[in-house]
């Protein structure tokens, strides 16, 4: 059996920083992001990230650059991996801050966080990595970060808490003021019951880091050869195996969704579900409009069983099939 991403381990894992607790990852995101901008020195005011990032990455460096910050977007591969040569290029002695994730939350695709991230402090740029999607499930490589930012409901957690791990020597603004809690930077009463969910999610990981590893690689061995004239979005290869997404000439996604109601799988990205707004990840890897419609996207991870990944993609694909019989 091929092994597309290592069963997770986190690389410097003797580094020292602080952990501080948030509402989830994306307030992390904002603010890292906003925190550390906010201190670069004037001649450093450049911020480079990837076209594929996750919203609270976008819309955080879309805001700096309303602050007058230069925010550079590097674009992805057709496999959605960033070209790490261009992005090597991208890097000037102006960056001053770098973003970028572990794994897509879209498609699943791991990017060379350790490249990226050496590349980034080796030009005096700070490194942030939104980790959300691969804590605990990808080797994590932590000595080159110096950001990182968590969230527990994405990892069988508790919703409404997550994490910033900020590397000792690294400083950040305040985010929310008050009465000074986490280190005085985050203030707020935190929820003791959601802390310890976040802790108690990080030691199952790292307990079922093998199992959970093996049982994803099944599932997605089994979802590839029972949906196997669906294209795959995204590497084979640097990804994570528990997030599929997969498009079909013809097929109406959307329709798809209505169709198979007792299926809980999605058209587009789900943190922007209901927005509207097309998927930049699958407009990033050069899909069309109308690719990017007949795309899907399925999730499944430790709970999900065989024989449950096996009923729902036969309900998806029927329904697949009856669409494009009437199409025909
Ligand atoms: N980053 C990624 C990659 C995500 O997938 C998500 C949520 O789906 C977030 C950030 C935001 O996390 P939260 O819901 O904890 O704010």
């Amino acid at each position: 059996m091929v092994r597309r991403a290592d069963p997770p381990c986190t690389q410097g894992g003797e580094q020292q920083g602080r952990l501080l607790f948030t509402s989830g990852a994306t307030e992390a995101a904002n603010w890292a992001l906003k925190g550390a901008a906010s201190r670069l020195p004037p001649d450093r005011r450049r911020i480079v990230t990837l076209a594929t990032e996750h919203a609270c990455v976008l819309d955080s460096v879309e805001w700096l650059a309303s602050q007058g910050f230069e925010v550079e977007l590097m674009p992805v591969g057709a496999d959605g991996v960033v070209d790490l040569d261009r992005f090597d290029e991208s890097l000037d002695e102006r960056t001053g801050l770098v973003a970028a994730m572990l794994v897509n939350n879209e498609i699943g695709v791991i990017q060379p966080i350790e490249r990226i991230g050496r590349l980034a402090r080796e030009r005096g740029a700070l490194f942030f990595c939104d980790a959300v999607q691969g804590f605990g499930r990808v080797a994590m490589p932590l000595d080159a970060c110096d950001m990182v930012s968590l969230s527990a409901h994405k990892v069988h957690g508790p919703k409404g808490v997550g994490a910033l791990w900020i590397r000792d020597g690294v400083a950040i603004d305040a985010f929310v003021h008050g009465g000074g809690q986490e280190g005085g930077i985050r203030s707020g009463t935190l929820s003791p019951a959601l802390c310890v969910g976040l802790g108690e999610t990080a030691k199952l990981l790292g307990e079922r880091a093998v199992a959970d590893h093996d049982h994803v690689e099944r599932l997605w061995q089994l979802a590839r050869t029972l949906l196997p004239d669906w294209a795959l979005n995204g590497s084979a290869e640097a990804r994570y195996c528990g997030n599929l997404n997969l498009r079909h000439d013809g097929v109406d996604a959307a329709r798809l969704i209505s169709d198979v109601r007792d299926v809980a799988f999605s058209a587009g990205s789900a943190c922007a579900s209901g927005s509207g707004r097309p998927s930049h990840v699958l407009a990033a890897l050069g899909l069309t409009d109308r690719e990017a419609r007949s795309s899907i996207r399925l999730g499944f991870g430790r709970y999900t069983s065989e024989a449950e990944l096996s009923t729902a993609l036969g309900l998806i694909r029927d329904a697949a099939e009856q669409q494009l019989r009437f199409a025909a």
